[in-house]
């Protein structure tokens, strides 16, 4: 079996992802408990995300960092017309052209991942490094779990090599069920 190194939530600050070198799988978010504190996740995400940008230079404007705020609402991924939507409430004249800028911007500084699978967003509990997301998505309840697993990009990278295909992207997303959600249907089955 491979060394596995799983980190704790909420993840070290100092945390890196593992390089190419260091096969190693990284737990980035998991399946939390419903009844876990969730306003320090949000108040967590939202620091962090000022000190990156701060570092990258780059600027997490009030309306980049209000649809930080909103895919953070939950561990549930959130498309971008119910972000629309809550913008209208708050009183944003947001068109969707200036939430599809801010979710391009998030999404490319790692801070939210893109689930194509949801067609929906989702924070990252880990954007110390540019990266691709893994996931696994709960098909009953839609939470989220990500994991940093350099064994598995080596794996596709071989497989890549060998069929003469050129990888753009690691990202990878896995349906299932979380456990909460499998005991539940045990329980009624
Ligand atoms: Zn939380
Ligand atoms: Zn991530
Ligand atoms: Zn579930």
């Amino acid at each position: 079996m491979l060394g596995y190194n799983i980190t704790k939530w909420p993840p070290d600050p100092s945390h890196r992802h593992p390089t190419m070198t260091s096969q190693t799988a990284s737990v980035i978010s998991r399946f939390l408990p419903s009844t876990h504190d969730h306003s320090r996740c949000i108040e967590t995400a939202l620091e962090r995300a000022a000190a990156i940008c701060d570092l990258r230079r780059l600027r997490l404007t009030p309306i980049r960092r209000r649809v930080l705020e909103l895919i953070w609402r939950s561990h549930a991924p959130i498309g971008a017309y119910a972000i629309l939507g809550q913008l209208t409430r708050d009183g944003h004249k947001a068109m969707p052209p200036t939430v599809y800028r801010a979710l391009e911007f998030l999404s490319s500084a790692s801070l939210v991942h893109r689930l194509d699978s949801l067609n929906a967003y989702i924070g990252c509990g880990d954007p110390s490094e540019v990266h691709n997301g893994q996931f696994f998505i709960c098909h009953k309840c839609e939470s989220v779990a990500e994991i940093h697993d350099t064994a598995t990009t080596g794996l596709f990278a071989r497989q890549a090599d060998t069929l003469g295909f050129h990888i753009e992207g690691s990202h990878i997303e896995i349906s299932g069920l979380c456990s909460r959600c499998e005991k539940k249907e045990s329980l009624s089955g």
